[in-house]
């Protein structure tokens, strides 16, 4: 074998010749850690002054200055801040440390360019593994091929020449994570970018890590309410459920998915937004969205925008996943947000491409869907033994003219509990948010919906779906019986309701009240202007003459048989003296 012929020449490089003790104790330490027949030789060097290195094939044992100083240098990095003040632990650090003759492999650039690298010698490098290269820059694992390794950087490569060194560090890629991001705006790394200065961290995660195993879970049966009247009312979203947002362009899904967000304010919910190869305009006008309404304080925004290296924006969501593990794994519930997966797809592609990777592969459906799929098992909710706290996951899709049986589409809808559709053509007919409610589906369904809420949505869907059939057959009718009449504008006036301004979240109390008292057809003769300003003014006046009911649908969940006829009984008598 090619790898033990490698293994078998050892070589000490040293500006003296070893003496022969020093040589003995090479051979000894080489026949414990390689066994007999290994061959040493001396190849003389002014490269390691004051000390020797001792190449074994791939791996390198260093005990010169240089090597020791670059151990010191590892330690010191690693050295953390206590409140702003490093001095001390600088001085623990080097005072407790004690050089070690380290095994590490070294390998050699072959090429480099377009935020990639090929390198050769680092026979034991596994996938994922971070390597180090010249001036600090890292790369990752990305492509493990006969006689070399595909490497992504993560910085710029301008400073990594071809037949430079390169070393294993034997760490998986990671991010820091902790409390103290909650609020900041950091990169795919977890380094901050919004010029708010450093963040403490509380620890390092995985970027990848498997996902929560089925005895760790427990079934999704609490509602993580997105105060969004269409979604709480027919495609109900639990914690710890993968809901889709899919649609063309410009149909408002990050409108969905950053209402969700401010509607989380007081719901105890950490929300994580990943933004992946957008502009960085539109991250920045979504931070500020978020804090004018008073969601940034429990937030985190991880971005790698359109001008990122793909590498960054490959790795963007799964280093996201893992800050929201982290708050999950401490019994958190959290809500997080990729916007979106095709331009993920995208930048998997080019890296693919890049990587040399046989041509095909980059769109090869097997390698997209585990791309996704091992993100978005990530999200959980944990058995109540091990804390109980959940990620819920909104994962947001662009289809091109409304086409989801694309291959990135198929996917994820295969891999998501549900998906909520948005179309176009709604859109532009003024129907905001634009779901369509025949192609959206929540396959968790009522068992994340409060009692009340199960109670009041009643036909809603039904009725819906009969208004959508008679909409089509009645299109080119000229003269409608009654009956017919009424009931298309039943369905007028419910398609009216569930209009919804962007940042105006419907809480539980203003969604029940208004599905009973539209099912029970108390809007009967309401033009279709008039619904919008009958049901804010019936909110009203339930909120200010009424706020008992308010109070109790909100704090116990539950709708009971009398409450539903007071409030029906209320709306109507508002009805009938509601200025027309
Ligand atoms: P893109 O494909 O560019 O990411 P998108 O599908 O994420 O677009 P948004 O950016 O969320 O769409 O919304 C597009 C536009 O529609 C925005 O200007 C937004 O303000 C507006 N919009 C979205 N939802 C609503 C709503 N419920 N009411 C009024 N306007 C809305
Ligand atoms: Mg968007």
């Amino acid at each position: 074998m090619e790898l033990n012929e490698n293994r078998l020449a050892a070589k000490i490089y040293s500006a003296v010749a070893p003496s022969e003790e020093q040589s003995a104790r090479f051979a000894k330490f080489i026949e414990k850690k390689y066994g007999e027949g290994v061959s040493l030789e001396w190849i003389e060097s002014d490269a390691f002054p004051g000390g020797f290195r001792l190449e074994v094939g791939s791996d390198v044992y260093d005990w010169s200055v240089g090597g020791r100083f670059r151990q010191l240098r590892d330690s010191l990095v690693s050295v953390p801040t206590a409140n702003g003040n490093i001095i001390p632990l600088l001085k623990d650090t080097i005072k407790s440390w004690t050089p070690e003759a380290l095994a590490e492999q070294v390998g050699e650039v072959k090429t480099v360019g377009d935020g990639i690298a090929t390198v050769s010698g680092l026979d034991y490098a596994t996938y994922g593994e971070i390597l180090l290269f010249a001036d600090g820059v890292r790369g990752m694992v990305q492509d493990i091929r006969a006689n070399e390794i595909g490497c992504v950087l993560f910085n710029d490569d301008e400073n990594v020449a071809q037949g430079s060194s390169v070393r294993r560090t034997g760490k998986t890629a990671g991010v820091p994570v902790g409390e103290g991001f909650l609020g900041r705006v950091v990169d795919a790394l977890g380094v901050p970018i919004d010029g708010l200065g450093e963040i403490e961290s509380s620890g390092y995660m995985p970027v990848e890590t498997p996902a929560p195993s089925i005895i760790d879970r427990q079934p999704v049966d609490t509602p993580l309410e997105t105060g969004i009247f269409s979604i709480d009312s027919m495609f109900p979203i639990g914690r710890g459920q993968r809901e889709l947002i899919i649609g063309d362009r410009q149909t408002g899904k990050t409108a969905i998915a950053v209402d969700a967000m401010i509607n989380q304010n007081d719901k105890n919910c950490i929300c994580v937004y990943v933004a992946i190869g957008q502009k960085t305009s539109s991250v920045v006008q979504i931070q500020q969205t978020l804090k004018k309404h008073g969601a940034m304080d429990h937030s985190i925004i991880v971005s790698a925008s359109a001008s990122d290296p793909a590498p960054l924006q490959y790795i963007a969501p799964y280093a996201g996943c893992a800050m929201a593990e982290y708050f999950m794994n401490k019994g958190k519930d959290v809500l997080i947000v990729y916007d979106d997966l095709s331009k993920h797809a995208v930048a998997y592609r080019a890296l693919s491409l890049l990587l040399d990777r046989s041509p095909g592969r980059e769109a090869y459906p097997g390698d997209v869907f585990y791309l996704h799929s091992r993100l978005l098992e990530r999200a959980a909710r944990l058995s109540d033994e091990i804390g109980g706290g959940s990620i819920t996951a909104l994962p947001i899709v662009e289809t091109q003219a409304g086409d989801v049986s694309a291959y990135i589409p198929t996917n994820i809808i295969s891999i998501t509990d549900g998906q909520i559709f948005l179309e176009s053509d709604l859109f532009f007919a003024g129907q905001r948010p634009a779901v369509n409610v025949g192609l959206s589906v929540s396959r968790v369904g009522g068992a994340a919906q409060t009692k009340a809420m199960k109670k009041a949505t009643g036909t809603l869907r039904i009725d819906l779906a009969q208004y959508r059939e008679m909409e089509v057959f009645t299109q080119f009718a000229s003269d409608l019986d009654e009956q017919t009449r009424s009931q298309l504008e039943y369905g007028q006036g419910l398609m009216r309701m569930l209009r919804q301004k962007q940042y105006h979240p419907k809480s539980q109390h203003e969604q029940v009240i208004t599905l009973v008292m539209a099912l029970a057809h108390t809007m009967k003769g309401l033009t279709v202007e008039q619904v919008t300003p009958f049901i804010e003014d019936l909110i009203g006046e339930f909120e200010t003459a009424h706020q008992d009911i308010c109070t109790r649908i909100d704090s116990t969940g539950m709708l009971d048989d009398d409450l539903k006829k007071e409030i029906i009984d209320i709306s109507t008598e508002y009805r009938n003296k509601w200025k027309m």
